[in-house]
């Protein structure tokens, strides 16, 4: 069974600890950057949450709220989700300390995540009730291809979990600048964790994942992005990345890794110079 636990900020608070559990965000930033990962869950460096990152999660909030309702039988309206939204408003800035440069940069991004989520709304085809929603799911890594028990588990947040005729789709969204075209690199390691967590947990496959992305053109634009059931090819890498992730981390050993990479990097101000 899929059990429902609390939410990203449960993820957060243990963040301190690189020992307590691998997920796709900590896999993804080594492999950009082993510095930039040290700097942000070794050392504990945290940018101030951005405009950007923050539309993300009230956009997640909201749909969050859509999906939840609608798994106990409620289908809200776009107008529903946001009066939610903007009662859960100053919670959400709390939690990440976020503040905002004037009144009007608020009420913009507000009405930005409002926009956004009225178009995925009104885009929605019929959907079965979910089978889960912003879920953490946890399980020991064991390599699929050795047995060996990795001795730290892995850890996710699936957004949604869908039934589909030929079996479970798992969910994730994304807030995105512009449309890109769906290369299944870049989301590889998000798509293998989340497909080896489906399947530790329920014993099943899964029959397929998804990116749902809301990109926030003037008109805003919903593209749905499906991937198929992770191959053995893509999980022998998974496990591949995952073992050279844990012997970086048992060797202490963090190399810069400079290169486009760094035009995104929150630390690319001279912070990691320093290192
Ligand atoms: S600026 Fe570049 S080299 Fe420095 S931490 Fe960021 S990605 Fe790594």
């Amino acid at each position: 069974m899929i059990s429902t636990a609390p939410d990203r900020n449960g993820v957060q608070e243990r963040s301190s600890d690189v020992w307590s559990y691998i997920s796709p965000s900590r896999l993804n930033i080594w492999l950009k950057c082993p510095v930039a990962f040290k700097l942000r869950y070794i050392d504990g460096i945290r940018s101030p949450t951005t405009p950007s990152l923050f539309l993300g999660k009230a956009v997640h909030a909201g749909l969050e709220c859509y999906y939840r309702h609608k798994q106990v039988g409620t289908e809200l309206e776009a107008n529903d989700v946001v009066l939610r939204l903007d009662a859960c408003w100053e919670a959400l800035l709390a939690e990440d300390n976020m503040t905002f440069t004037s009144t009007s940069d608020e009420t913009k991004l507000k009405q930005q995540a409002a926009v956004l989520i009225g178009a995925y709304l009104s885009q929605l085809s019929e959907e079965p009730t979910p089978m889960a929603v912003e879920t953490t799911l946890q399980e020991p890594l064991v390599d699929l291809f050795t047995g060996e028990d990795l001795g730290i588990p892995l850890l996710g947040v699936v957004d949604l979990i869908v039934p589909s005729e030929n079996g479970a789709v798992v969910v994730d969204f994304k807030t995105a600048a512009k449309s890109g075209p769906p290369t299944e690199k870049v989301h590889e390691v998000q798509l293998s964790a989340y497909s080896y967590l489906y399947r530790a947990t329920t014993q099943q496959t899964e029959s397929g994942l998804q990116i749902r992305s809301l990109v926030k053109t003037k008109t805003p634009k919903i593209e749905y992005r499906e991937y198929p059931t992770r191959t053995e090819s893509q999980l022998r890498r998974f496990f591949q990345i995952v073992r050279a992730y844990l012997d970086d981390l048992d060797r202490g050993r963090f190399v810069h890794r400079p290169g486009f990479g760094c035009t995104m990097c929150e630390f690319s101000d001279g912070t990691c110079d320093e290192f």
